[in-house]
């Protein structure tokens, strides 16, 4: 699967950011502040743990700066000036989030503090209601344990069967098992994108088509897809897409569902209170529209103005182009750290048309944990463990792997400070 530059990205003409189609990260760099700091060692900064959280370019913080200084009030309430400036903050950054996403209408993008909240909602709203004895959902192998451990507790409270998805040793899916899973007529099929810790680009459209010709609905985790690769919740078809904003250049505290607007009208609330009713007597309540239906109580009103700001940034770098300049970079990279460390385990498709900006491996003989922290002292920040997909690394019969990930800010040269790392990390050790 090739995803090329969308034909909607943006026209490139008069931004700096952008030369010959492609993206320019030394100039991308610019825009975000940490990016030009040195750890306490006196090492610049080189992040290659975006899969964990991404940096925040300037337009997100001023957004939330601009917010707190000068309009700083409740949404949704306030009849004065500086009170409907913040709902019409807050409900435009929404439609920006409903652009990035091409969802058909603003109104069926909830906003959640994270992609682990918006699983949850569902979990609890739609799967408290619809899920029977006996009911399978059907998840894969790879799931984060966010995709994972919510239908856990659904299945166990309503008697459910939950069956996965197996992968390929080298972390694909395994669509004919699929198929053979979907004749248990499971209620919901519900995968990730991509994976956060192999990479793995999932044929999300294909496998919604399949799910739906066997009558389950689908729930997407799209937490490492919507920062990485063009998501358009219509062409892919689920019922239910759930992301995080901080891994998406936006604050934390900032995510989203989308779901179709009938799901989420049939939906009974998640969380009750303020602001998701329309009346409220001693003993009844009637609820609001969606989206508000499901937004209880004083919202995080900067983090979601910042989510707004990062999808109106990314949107204005083009996805496609985003999607082309990660897969250059794996391109660079997966032959080069083979060539300079041919003895590392390197993990996850080495297919780059299916594989997003994700970097796992191990060094022999070393821990992961000691790998990063050498790396660490060469200012390289990277991630060691088990990347909350425990059953993955067990079925992969590995307690932990290091993973450098990158995002619209990473360099070659940050893969070569990498590579240099690792020679560090052998000298150290001995290797
Ligand atoms: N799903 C995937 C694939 C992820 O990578 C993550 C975070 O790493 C999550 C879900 C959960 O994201 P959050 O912790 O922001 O809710």
């Amino acid at each position: 699967m090739t995803i090329t530059a969308r034909p909607d990205d943006p026209a490139a003409a008069g931004n700096p950011r952008i030369r010959d189609g492609r993206l320019v990260p030394e100039v991308i760099r610019a825009d975000f502040p940490i990016l030009a700091t040195t750890t306490s060692n006196g090492k610049p900064l080189v992040y290659l743990d975006s899969a964990s959280t991404s940096q925040k370019p300037l337009t997100v913080i001023e957004a939330m700066d601009e917010y707190y200084r000068g309009y700083n009030a409740n949404v949704h309430r306030g009849i004065y000036e500086i009170g409907e400036r913040s709902t019409a903050a807050y409900e435009r950054a929404r439609a920006a989030v409903a652009r990035l996403l091409n969802a058909p209408d603003a109104h069926e993008i909830i906003f959640t503090r994270n992609a682990t909240e918006a699983i949850n909602l569902v979990a609890y709203s739609w799967g408290r209601r619809n899920i029977e004895p006996g009911d399978a959902i059907v998840l894969t192998e790879m799931e984060h344990h966010a995709n994972l451990v919510p239908w856990q507790l659904l299945a166990q409270e309503k008697d459910g069967d939950l069956e996965f998805i197996p992968i390929t040793d080298d972390g694909i899916l395994r669509l004919d098992v699929f198929e053979v899973l979907l004749r248990l007529k499971p209620k919901l099929v519900a995968f990730t994108h991509v994976s956060n810790t192999l990479g793995t680009i999932n044929p999300v459209a294909d496998m919604t088509r399949m799910a739906h010709e066997a009558g389950a609905l689908v729930l997407v985790d799209g937490a490492q897809a919507v920062p990485h690769v063009p998501v358009d919740v219509q062409a892919i078809g689920a019922d239910f897409y759930a992301f995080s904003g901080h891994k998406m250049v936006a604050p934390t505290g900032s995510g989203a569902l989308w779901a179709r607007r009938e799901l989420l009208e049939a939906m009974p609330p998640f969380l009750a209170g303020g602001e998701m009713i329309r009346e409220v007597h001693l003993r009844r309540s009637e609820w609001n529209e969606i989206p508000w239906k499901f937004e209880a109580g004083t919202p995080d009103i900067a983090a979601a103005i910042g989510l707004g700001a990062a999808a109106d940034y990314l949107r204005e770098l083009g996805m496609g182009r985003v999607r082309e300049h990660e897969r250059e970079l794996l391109d660079y990279a997966l032959p080069a750290i083979a060539a300079a460390h041919p003895d590392l385990a390197l993990y996850g498709p080495m297919d780059t048309s299916i594989r997003g900006g994700v970097i796992p491996f191990n060094v022999p003989g070393v821990h992961p944990h000691d790998v990063a922290q050498v790396l660490d002292r060469s200012g390289v920040a990277v991630r060691a463990g088990h990347h909350c997909t425990m059953p993955l690394h067990e079925r992969l019969d590995l307690p932990a792997t290091v993973r450098a990930s990158f995002n619209v800010y990473t360099t070659r040269a940050d893969i070569d400070a990498l590579i240099a790392g690792i020679s560090e990390v052998k000298r150290v050790f001995g290797g």
